[in-house]
């Protein structure tokens, strides 16, 4: 952030000594003096104030820039001197850090980062695992193969051909970083030999390719708590990819699937379940037998029950975290009969005559 919040907490307009509302010509002229004035030749040990006036002037100096930091400045409501109050601190509801790192073209582009050895986390990493649907109940307890970059076994993470050994790059001195002269004044950033990282690898591992990494199917052990739901994702931290220059590994990701089972579905901790039950047995009631997903259990239809209506069964649902224990939900369907022998048929007929003489 140090170089995106300079355009907030730099004044270029006080650094070049000139008004805002200066021409251009004026900016030049002013500029000029200054640079001359301060120019390291001329005046040693004033590198710092010399580098702040180009900054100043390169931004001023263009107008196309120069409109953009105007406006920038115009947008932030506190104009102080750091102490942790700059712009992204007090806020301005109208600005987003996206569209000012688009304002910041050019010049600061290159100074993000000067080297690229520091320590970085490794990737996280996420894999889908497929469960049935019992064991997303119950629990379960697999082996989930995930591929991540491991430290390679040949070079043993050096990157390095086996023999050999990394060198401190002979272009910045093992620094990852070189000053790069652009006019009056120099930039820093990463070595183009060693891409920032300090190090070179005249002769390649084969198997990693200097990389120091290679990709391997990793097995993972993974215990899938009992009422796990669709959908849901399991975190294990640090067992992910290497990270680069020392950093930590990255995490696995468990994204679970549950599969759909034919008899049962689930509603938060409650289990769905459907009842076959014959029109004799929803209209005397009658005892019908359920299964459970472990076992089965015997439930009261009550006389008169209708088709859609639903039993309840306390306690014979998902287990949650904590304990509790959702209930099985049996959803009661009347079965018609369809292919009735000619007895049945008689039966049927002779209890509509007498229903229809009932009402
Ligand atoms: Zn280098
Ligand atoms: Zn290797």
């Amino acid at each position: 952030m140090a170089a995106n919040s300079e355009w907030y907490e730099k004044d270029y307009y006080k650094v070049l000594g000139v008004d805002k509302t200066a021409s251009e010509k004026e900016i030049q002229k002013s500029y000029r003096k200054l640079a001359k004035e301060y120019h390291p030749d001329a005046n040693p040990g004033s590198e710092e104030k010399f580098k702040e006036i180009s900054v100043a002037y390169e931004v001023l100096g263009d107008a196309t820039k120069r409109a953009e930091y105007d406006q920038i400045r115009s947008q932030v409501p506190f104009m102080g001197r750091g102490g942790g109050q700059g712009p992204f601190t007090q806020g301005n509801p109208n600005f987003k850090v996206d569209d000012f790192s688009d304002l910041l073209g050019g010049i600061f582009n290159r100074r993000r980062s000067t080297t690229n050895n520091a320590a970085t986390k490794g990737p996280d990493k996420e894999v889908t695992l497929t469960i049935s649907f019992k064991e997303s109940i119950d629990g379960v307890t697999t082996a989930v193969n995930v591929p991540i970059d491991t430290r390679c076994a040949v070079c043993s993470g050096s990157g390095a051909a086996p023999g050999s050994k990394p060198v401190a790059c002979a272009r910045c001195n093992g620094t990852g970083s070189v000053n790069e002269s652009q006019g009056f004044f120099s930039f820093s950033q990463p070595c183009p030999a060693c891409g920032g990282q300090g190090v070179r690898v005249d002769l390649p591992c084969g198997n990693c390719h200097g990389t120091g990494k290679s990709l391997m199917n990793r097995k993972i052990n993974v215990k899938i708590p009992a009422g796990v739901e669709d959908g849901q994702k399991i975190r294990l931290k640090g067992r992910g990819s290497l990270g680069t220059n020392g950093g930590p590994a990255g995490d696995v990701y468990i994204k679970i699937k549950v599969g759909s089972d034919p008899s049962f579905s689930r509603r938060g901790l409650d289990l769905l379940t459907v009842a076959k039950v014959s029109f004799p047995e929803a209209t005397l009631g009658s005892e019908i037998v359920v299964p459970t997903l472990n076992s089965s259990i015997k439930l009261r239809v009550p006389p008169g029950t209708k088709s859609g209506q639903i039993l309840r069964a306390k306690s014979y649902g998902v287990t949650g975290k904590r304990g509790e224990v959702g209930d099985l939900l049996v959803t009661v369907e009347i079965v018609v009969p369809k292919d009735l022998t000619p007895e049945q048929k008689k039966a049927v007929e002779d209890l509509a005559k007498i229903l229809s003489k009932q009402q």
